[in-house]
C-alpha cells in the first residue's frame, strides 16, 4: 500500500465514524510566545481542552505538520541516526471534544491497524498507565479492561507516567495515554525473547506508533488533579513510522515517502544508500531536513539569524555540510529536491507546490552563502594545518577545531577529515573541553522548557552554537540576547 493511500484510509476511516477532517494548521505557530513550530497535532486545538473555545465539531481528525527541534520535542539529534525520527513529519489524530471516549478511541484505533491496514496482531503491544503514587492515582485499570477484549494480556504492558502520563504544562488539562507499538524484529531475534512483552523498548526495532491520549484532569496551580467535567481524547500516529509498519521495511527511509529523494541524491553523488554508515547517514540527513525547511518557508518562516528562523537556517546548513562533507556536494543542491517534494504533497499539503519557486529561490540563496562561508572556513583552516606544521604539532589544536565549528559552522569530523589529508589529527579532548565550556555558557541562560510549550523570556533569542558530544551529535542552544 503506498503512503498516499495510507494517508487517505486514515482520514477516510476516521470520516465515516463522524469524524470533520480539518486541515493541517501551519507548521509555523504565529501569535503564541510559547510555542515556535507546531509540534504535535492537538497544538491547534488547545483552546477547546483548556475550555476557552468551544468546537463546533466534537469530532475531529486530521494529519497535521510537526516539526520537533525546540524544547520539550527535540529530536534533531537522532535525526539520520536512528530510523524513525524526522524534524519534520505528519502526525496523524483524531479527536473527542468532550465526546467518545476510551473504549471508543481504544476500539478504532485496533479496528485500523488490524482491519483496515492489517497489521499483524501477534506484533503489536499497548502500553497503559501504571499509576502514580506522589499523584494517589491508581494503574489505568479502565484501559486495560479495553484493551483485553482485543489483545492478549501479555502484550498489555503498564508503563510509568514519564511515557504514559500527558500533561499540557505546568498546569491545565491532563492525563494518562495508551501506546501502541510494533515489533519490527526478524522472527528469529524475537524467538529470543519470548513472551516478554515490550522488553527492550530501545530496540530501534520495536518502534512506538500511534499514542492515545486520555484527558480526563486538570492540574491545578498547586499541584492536585481535579477531574474533568468533560473528557477528551487526542491521538497521534507518526504517519511515517505507519507507512514502515505497513510496508513492511526496517525503517521509515525505506517507504516511498523518502525512498524517491534518498535515490535520487545518491545517484547524483554517485554513491548508492546502503553501502556505508557515513553516507547513508548523510543521506538521511538531507532527505528529512529538506521537508521541515521547505514546508517552514512555505508557512512563512524564512531562515534568519535568530529566534526560529535561525533554527530553519541551522537545520539547512547542517544539511548542506552533510552534503559537502559527505556526498562532495560543493555546488547548491538542496533546492533541485523541492519540486520532488511538491509533486510527493501536492494533494495534501498543496501550498509547497503554490509556492515552489519562491521555496527554491530561497534555499538557493541561503546554500550559496552558507556555501562561501564554508569556503571561508576552510581558508581559516589552511591557515591553522600550517601553523601547526610549523609548530611541528601533530594535531589540531583544540580551540582552533571549535572556533572553526563556532564560528563558520564546521563540524569537528570535517575539520578532521582535512587535517588527515594533511597527515594531522585534532585535539578532540581540548575541542570538547571547549565545547563543556560553552554548554555551561548556554545552560545558564537556556530557555526554560515546560510541557509541550516552550516558555521563552521576553525579548530575542540567539542561536550560539551547537552542543557536539560526537561527531554527528548536535543539538540546538539558544539564549537571550542580553
Ligand atoms: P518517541 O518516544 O518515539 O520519541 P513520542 O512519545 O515523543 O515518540 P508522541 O509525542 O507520543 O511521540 O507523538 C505521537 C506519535 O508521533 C508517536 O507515537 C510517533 O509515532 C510520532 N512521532 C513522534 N515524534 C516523531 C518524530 N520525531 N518523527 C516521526 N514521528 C514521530
Ligand atoms: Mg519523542
Ligand atoms: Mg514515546
Ligand atoms: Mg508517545
Amino acid at each position: 500500500m503506498d503512503s498516499k493511500t495510507i494517508r487517505q484510509k486514515f482520514l477516510d476511516f476516521f470520516r465515516e465514524k463522524q469524524h470533520q477532517i480539518v486541515d493541517s494548521a501551519p507548521l509555523v505557530v504565529k501569535n503564541d510566545p510559547t510555542l515556535m513550530f507546531t509540534n504535535a497535532g492537538m497544538n491547534q486545538f488547545k483552546d477547546f481542552f483548556l475550555g476557552t473555545k468551544t468546537a463546533e465539531n466534537r469530532r475531529v481528525a486530521d494529519t497535521q505538520k510537526c516539526l520537533r527541534v525546540s524544547g520539550k520535542h527535540n529530536d534533531l539529534e537522532e535525526v539520520g541516526h536512528d530510523t524513525y525520527h524526522h524534524t519534520m513529519f505528519e502526525m496523524l489524530g483524531n479527536w473527542s471534544f468532550g465526546d467518545y471516549f476510551k473504549k471508543e478511541a481504544i476500539a478504532w484505533a485496533w479496528e485500523l491497524l488490524t482491519e483496515v491496514f492489517e497489521l499483524p496482531k501477534d506484533r503489536l503491544y499497548v502500553t497503559v498507565f501504571e499509576g502514580d503514587k506522589g499523584d494517589s492515582l491508581e494503574p489505568d485499570q479502565e484501559a486495560f479492561d479495553i484493551w483485553k477484549k482485543y489483545i492478549n494480556e501479555d502484550r498489555i504492558i503498564y508503563a510509568s507516567k514519564e511515557d504514559n502520563f500527558w500533561e499540557m504544562g505546568e498546569t491545565g488539562p491532563c492525563g494518562p495515554c495508551s501506546e501502541i507499538h510494533i515489533d519490527l524484529r526478524d522472527a528469529n531475534e524475537i524467538a529470543k525473547t519470548p513472551g516478554k512483552g515490550l522488553v527492550n523498548q530501545d530496540d530501534p526495532q520495536v518502534v512506538e506508533i500511534w499514542n492515545l491520549v486520555f484527558i480526563q484532569f486538570n492540574r491545578m496551580a498547586n499541584k492536585s488533579l481535579q477531574n474533568l467535567p468533560d473528557k477528551h481524547v487526542d491521538t497521534g500516529m507518526g504517519f511515517e513510522r505507519l507507512a514502515m509498519a505497513i510496508q513492511g521495511k526496517k525503517s521509515n527511509y525505506d517507504t516511498d515517502v523518502f525512498q524517491p529523494m534518498i535515490q535520487y541524491l545518491a545517484k547524483v553523488a554517485g554513491t548508492q544508500y546502503g553501502k556505508e554508515e557515513k553516507i547513508d547517514i548523510a543521506l538521511r540527513v538531507i532527505a528529512d531536513h529538506i521537508r521541515a525547511i521547505s514546508f517552514a518557508i512555505t508557512d512563512g518562516q524564512l531562515p534568519g539569524n535568530n529566534g526560529a528562523g535561525y533554527v530553519i537556517r541551522r537545520i539547512l546548513r547542517r544539511a548542506v555540510r552533510y552534503g559537502y562533507s559527505y556526498l562532495g556536494f560543493n555546488e547548491p543542491f538542496l533546492h533541485t529536491l523541492v519540486p520532488m517534494l511538491s509533486e510527493q504533497f501536492a494533494e495534501v499539503f498543496p501550498e509547497l507546490k503554490q509556492q515552489q519557486a519562491h521555496v527554491s529561490n530561497i534555499i538557493i540563496q541561503e546554500e550559496k552563502s552558507f556555501l562561501r562561508t564554508l569556503a571561508n572556513g576552510l581558508k581559516l583552516l589552511d591557515e591553522v594545518v600550517a601553523k601547526t606544521k610549523e609548530k611541528q604539532q601533530k594535531e589540531i589544536a583544540g580551540i582552533d577545531v571549535f572556533t572553526l565549528s563556532d564560528r563558520y559552522g564546521f563540524p569537528s569530523d570535517l575539520t578532521n577529515l582535512v587535517a588527515s589529508e594533511n597527515g594531522l589529527g585534532i585535539d578532540e579532548a581540548g575541542f570538547k573541553e571547549e565545547l563543556k565550556k560553552q554548554k555551561l555558557r548556554s545552560q545558564q541562560d537556556a530557555q526554560k522548557s515546560t510541557g509541550d510549550w516552550i516558555v521563552l523570556n521576553s525579548g530575542e533569542s540567539e542561536f550560539i552554537g551547537y552542543d557536539e558530544t560526537s561527531s554527528f551529535t548536535k543539538v540546538l542552544r539558544y539564549r537571550e540576547i542580553e
